[in-house]
């Protein structure tokens, strides 16, 4: 089939990528000329695993083009998937001006039957809106889809080849029936596709977004509770997790959610609340809970410090808002960072992939490690805010022996508490009791080493 994606970021160039890849015969349009050119040489504009491999292929193969071109890429084909930004706007609401710059670009372009496939996360009833605005600028025939996209960043090209469900948000039979043609070599372990009204479709997106986020924050909650109660909340994580019912997935406290999508889509559902005078009161206290969990580690460093933080040397492990991107959008790493240079301290970071995309934050502010240890030289503490794989396991004597004191901050509970006691760090993490590294141990300490360690 022939199709045009609009928009060559994280869902447009992933989007576009795995449908060549599936033999369609793909054009992405973008407004940023330089993107153009880099995706037309071949080279990938983000990092995403598997996804350059695959753009390669299928330039070669010719499946796959890059344009600025709209109406170039309106006349090539059938479909057109629209995956501009929606970021957040006044009041929390969506910005849909560049979605709807695409639609009227769409529409002054139209040359024939087209099916307008909505990719990007937009507000309930904007189906209804794109179908009035392009009825108003072409005479030819088309059809709008809400497709919403589910893809994670740091999986999205494995999320989009093997997706959990696909949605197709539709009222007329012949673009559904072509949708799921398109998808079926997607969904060929039966996945299911669900087929529902467009307005359906898209209050789904933002449904999923914030239940995952609920899940976050109340984890996030629960955490600082058992953090003052003595409770570990690592624990009690694996076995409410156990519970058929509930599922280990999303339980994970920290220094809370950040990203392009889960802010933008949960101050997007509380501001089509207000608009409907239904107020969204979890949605509300979702959002609060997470911009709390921010300060809470920067709490924990200040605290740690006597509250001086100024000429202290402090190492960040990670910078991305999670790991396997390098998306600094809404990353929790910049709120923690500045925090720290507010109050003095001079930053030290590594980041296996976003160091490019956080020096365009934070350049001439903090000093960038390509190699994680070097940023531990004469280090007062270490602060873990992205747990990327390659800092599961480091080399804690090396760590040691290159830090001023061996002071660990935890953003994502990856150690374990009794190798930290062993190794003498002083741990911090969150939602479980501190370690004060060399005091001797306690009996209870002493099994909890054992029972670790095995
Ligand atoms: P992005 O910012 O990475 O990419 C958007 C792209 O659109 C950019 O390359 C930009 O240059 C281009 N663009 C902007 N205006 C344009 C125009 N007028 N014409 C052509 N191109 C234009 O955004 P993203 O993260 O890919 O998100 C796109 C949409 O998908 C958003 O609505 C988002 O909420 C949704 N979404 C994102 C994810 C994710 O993980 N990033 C997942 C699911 C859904």
């Amino acid at each position: 089939m022939r199709i045009c994606v609009v928009g060559a970021g994280y869902v447009g160039l992933v989007t576009g990528t795995c449908l060549a890849e599936s033999g369609n015969d793909v054009v992405v349009v973008d407004i940023d000329s330089e993107k153009v050119a880099q995706l037309s040489a071949g080279e990938p504009t983000i990092y995403e695993p598997g996804l350059e491999e695959l753009i390669k292929r299928n330039l070669t193969q010719k499946r796959l083009s890059f344009t600025t071109d709209l109406s170039a890429g309106v006349a090539h084909g059938l479909f057109i998937f629209i995956a501009v930004g929606t970021p957040s706007g006044e009041n929390g609401c969506a910005d849909l001006s560049a979605f709807f710059s695409v639609v009227e670009g769409i529409g002054r372009a139209m040359d024939g039957f087209r099916i307008i496939v909505d990719k990007s996360t937009v507000p309930v009833g904007t189906c209804d809106e794109v179908k009035r605005r392009l009825a108003e600028l072409t005479e030819h025939p088309f059809d709008v889809v809400s497709n919403p996209e589910f893809l994670k960043e740091g999986t999205a090209v494995e999320d989009f080849m093997h997706p959990d469900r696909i949605i197709i948000g539709c009222d007329y039979e012949r673009a559904t029936a072509v949708m799921k043609e398109l998808y079926a070599p997607f969904v060929r372990t039966e996945n299911p596709i669900f087929v529902m009204d467009p307005r359906s479709a898209e209050m789904t997106k933002y449904a999923a977004n914030a239940m995952l986020a609920a899940r976050i924050s109340f984890m996030n909650e629960i955490a600082n509770l058992c953090e003052k109660m003595n409770a570990d909340v690592d624990e009690v994580r694996r076995a409410i997790g156990a519970d058929r019912r509930i599922g280990q997935a999303f339980l994970f406290p920290g220094v809370g959610y950040g990203g392009s999508c889960f802010p933008k889509d949960v101050a997007a559902l509380e501001a089509m609340g207000v608009e409907n005078d239904v107020p969204m009161e979890m949605t509300i206290a979702i959002r609060r809970v997470n911009q709390r969990q921010r300060d809470i580690l920067f709490n924990k460093v200040a605290e740690h410090f006597g509250g001086e933080l100024t000429g202290r040397t402090l190492a960040v492990w990670g910078l991305a808002f999670k790991p396997r991107t390098d998306d600094m959008r809404e990353a929790p790493a910049v709120t923690i960072i500045e925090r720290l240079l507010d109050a003095g301290a001079h930053v030290r970071a590594h980041d296996p992939e976003a160091v490019d995309r956080a020096r365009e934050i934070l350049d001439g502010r903090i000093d960038f490690r390509d190699i994680n240890y070097d940023c531990l030289d004469g280090a007062d503490a270490l602060i873990l805010v992205t747990e990327w794989d390659e800092f599961r396991h480091p080399d804690f004597e090396k760590m040691k022996s290159l830090m001023k004191t061996p002071v660990i901050f935890d953003g994502r509970n990856i150690y374990d508490r009794a190798r930290m006691r062993q190794t003498g760090f002083t741990y911090y993490a969150m939602g479980r009791p501190a370690v004060t590294g060399g005091k001797p141990e306690t009996r209870n300490q002493r099994s909890e080493t054992r029972t670790a360690s095995g």
